[in-house]
């Protein structure tokens, strides 16, 4: 098989109505990436997930650096072509951020390839692990511009609906209405549904251990993303310090510095996001890397949980999925979440093919 044509495409989904956390506001989210034709007929859809900024950056690198580095490439090497390409022109002013995710954005699409060529949703084709569906945890009720009283709803509809986990958004510039709402939501929802909180790096590490330490008292499944994503020592502190397990790895785009935060023991659910390191192949890297620490794998969905449902699906060391249904009109087999599960694909691919007419209606130009 030969890759005949690459074209790189943006796609800016509306939110609505759109949402915060504590350092995003976006309106839209752009679905970024790559289809890739071959002489067998077969093409493959890849994409990374923005929002809704610096989207041409990224498809400038796949159109300028990348695309030609894959024409006439067989896409069964994609070990070797994903080599080539992160060591490739790039490598200079690139190894993390927008050239990683237009990596990643082609690997997925070369992994979507493979298995369609194989006539296998991609999770059989890479062994699947969990037959009867995945865990999901919905975190569309929490987020940081919603009232308290739509925040309370949503998150009830959603354990109504069968969901046994939910995140919420913290890191207001004032703490304590952070905790009423982490409180309020303990209350409504009871003690047996998981209750995660994502602070998206607003605080500092004085900010982090002070309220921390007095959010403990919510049984929290986790604290996500405290501090800066580059400061791994006071993560490692927190880890220590804190009862709440520390969860991190939207913002981590190297197997490299993965290794690091969990070599160092400041990492406790792994949220490594196949759009952000290089795609499916470096994904599984770090999978494995945690597998060998004990450590679970909770991917954070910046593909929203199109690719990921795959990945979950054949890892051993992950036990559940973020859901965010935010995208999933637009693909031809959309993610099913139904009584708190996800179900299992059933197409053959990565389940990333686009419908033409979302493909046309969404299109940057
Ligand atoms: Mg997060």
């Amino acid at each position: 098989m030969k890759i005949t044509k690459v074209e790189s495409f943006i796609l800016h989904v509306p939110l609505n109505p759109p949402i915060t956390d504590a350092i995003n506001a976006p309106t839209h989210w752009g679905v970024t990436g790559v289809r890739i034709f071959t002489d067998e007929g077969i093409t493959g859809y890849g994409y990374t997930g923005t929002t809704a900024f610096g989207d041409k950056m990224i498809t400038d690198t796949i159109d300028l650096y990348y695309a030609p580095e894959l024409m006439g490439k067989d896409p069964f090497m994609v070990k070797d072509i994903w080599d080539k390409l992160r060591f490739g022109k790039m490598h200079w002013i690139g190894r993390a951020g927008i050239t990683h995710m237009a990596l990643a954005a082609v690997d997925i699409a070369l992994w979507d390839i493979m298995s369609k060529a194989a006539e296998k949703p991609l999770w059989q084709y890479l062994g699947g692990h969990k037959s009867k569906g995945i865990k999901a945890y919905n975190t569309n009720g929490g987020w940081l511009n919603w009232s308290k009283d739509r925040l309370l709803k949503d998150i009830t509809s959603y354990v109504e609906e069968g969901f046994t986990g939910v995140k919420m958004k913290v890191g207001n510039s004032n703490s304590r209405e952070d905790y009423d709402r982490v409180k309020a939501v303990r209350k409504e929802i009871g003690d047996d549904i998981l209750l995660m909180i994502d602070v998206n790096q607003m605080w500092n590490i004085n900010t982090a251990m002070t309220w921390g330490k007095k959010l403990e008292e919510f049984d929290l499944y986790w604290l996500e993303e405290p501090l800066n994503p580059d400061d791994i020592l006071n993560h490692k502190k927190l880890a220590d310090e804190l009862n709440i397990p520390i969860a991190l790895g939207e913002h981590v785009y190297t197997k490299y510095a993965f290794r690091d935060y969990i070599h160092q023991g400041a990492v406790e659910y792994v949220q490594v996001d196949v759009t952000r390191v290089g795609g499916i192949t470096e994904w599984l890297q770090v999978a494995g890397l945690a597998a060998s620490y004990d450590l679970p794998i909770v991917p954070h969905v910046g593909d929203m949980g199109q690719v990921h449902q795959h990945l979950v699906a054949s890892t051993q060391n992950s036990p559940m999925l973020e859901y965010i249904p935010w995208i999933r009109h637009i693909f031809e087999e959309p993610v099913i979440v139904e009584g708190g599960y996800y179900k299992l694909p059933e197409l053959p691919g990565a389940s990333t093919t686009i419908i033409d007419k979302y493909f046309e209606k969404y299109r940057v130009k």
